[in-house]
């Protein structure tokens, strides 16, 4: 059950008593950040909508049956598309399809994920169901920033906020659910903002902190002879061909972390990297605050500055010669 501790758990909470109380709206919208938890929140909320017995949802009537499966024909999504946008025509679709009376429950459900891609003309599309809804509709929208939909929409449903968790409300979930992850749970707590979503991919995701190791060490030896931006440059993927934009932003955002936590040390903050405090302090103490900021700063333009057209391998290794030069010119052994 893991993956159903979600963050922002007032909301979910908050749309279980609704159900409970018998006064389900029919208009929500639920914002927050990537990965907080929304869409799992709405599809509780769905099936608890939809359950026959109790405590709703209860897991095991035919209702909840079906949502597992994913075939409760009372329940319609519409997702956005690759680039993030969502088709007008799969809005319409749906808005339609709403005013057509439940098939097998006594409410129809309309989530929509990612509303944050409906243009104007594909909320205007939905503002009927919104305005006017049939006696048996309840609509959903899951939002990053409910600023990115019209005022119409935004003000007629029931707006649920989600918050991102507490470090140590993070580090003490990962203690209890992946207790494998020893002394890295402050950094997966820290690392992953409060999004729980995100903390969980982290505990499950081995390559990462095996990317994190290689390129943090081969880091720390830029302190020392210019052939440690060869190593750098290896784990950055230079010289293997097509590497993955995930991939690479990994890199980039592992990087900063720990660049920022240099930074940090050098003026006795609390860093990100908890589990590699030894490291960081070696590394920081032979360079200054002032080198350790230049290199954020050209990892960073770096970072802005790349594109699918640049040849990567050239854009990286002068990245890393110049990050050399920013510790090496400001070292504080010179
Ligand atoms: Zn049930």
């Amino acid at each position: 059950m893991k993956h159903n501790f979600i963050s922002g758990q007032r909301a979910l909470e908050r749309l279980l008593e609704d159900v409970k109380n018998d006064c389900v709206r029919h208009a929500y919208i639920l914002e927050g950040p990537r990965g907080i938890g929304k869409r799992t929140a709405a599809d509780i909320f769905a099936r608890a909508v939809h359950c026959t017995a109790s405590p709703r949802p209860c897991g095991h009537c035919p209702a909840c049956k079906l949502h597992r499966a994913g075939t409760h024909p009372d329940l319609m999504t519409v997702e956005p598309e690759e680039n993030g946008s969502i088709k007008i025509d799969a809005v319409r679709q749906a808005a339609e399809e709403l005013y057509m009376r439940p098939r097998i429950a006594e409410r129809k459900i309309l989530i929509i994920d990612g509303a944050d891609g409906m243009n104007e003309a594909a909320q205007n599309a939905l503002l009927k169901s919104f305005e006017e809804p049939p006696s048996y509709g309840v609509v959903v929208l899951l939002s990053e920033n409910i600023q990115n939909l019209l005022p119409t929409i935004r003000s007629r449903g029931v707006k649920l906020l989600m918050e991102p968790f507490t470090a140590e409300k993070i580090s003490g979930f990962v203690a209890a659910e992946y207790p494998e992850m020893g002394d890295k749970r402050d950094f997966v707590a820290r690392y992953s903002g409060g999004n729980v979503g995100r903390a969980i991919e982290l505990c499950e995701d081995e390559e990462f902190f095996e990317l994190r190791r290689n390129l943090t060490e081969a880091f720390a030896a830029m302190a020392g002879g210019k052939a440690s931006i060869l190593a750098a440059a290896e784990v950055f993927g230079v010289g293997k061909g097509k590497v993955s934009a995930e991939y690479r932003q990994t890199c980039f955002d592992v990087l900063l972390s720990w660049l920022g936590d240099v930074a940090l040390l050098k003026q006795g903050g609390a860093v990100v990297n908890t589990d590699m405090e030894p490291e960081l302090r070696s590394f920081a103490a032979h360079i200054t605050a002032k080198g350790a900021l230049a290199a954020i700063e050209t990892v960073e333009e770096t970072l802005r500055g790349l594109n699918p057209s640049m040849k990567y391998d050239l854009w990286i290794t002068n990245m890393l010669i110049k990050c050399w030069r920013d510790i090496h010119g400001y070292s504080s052994r010179s």
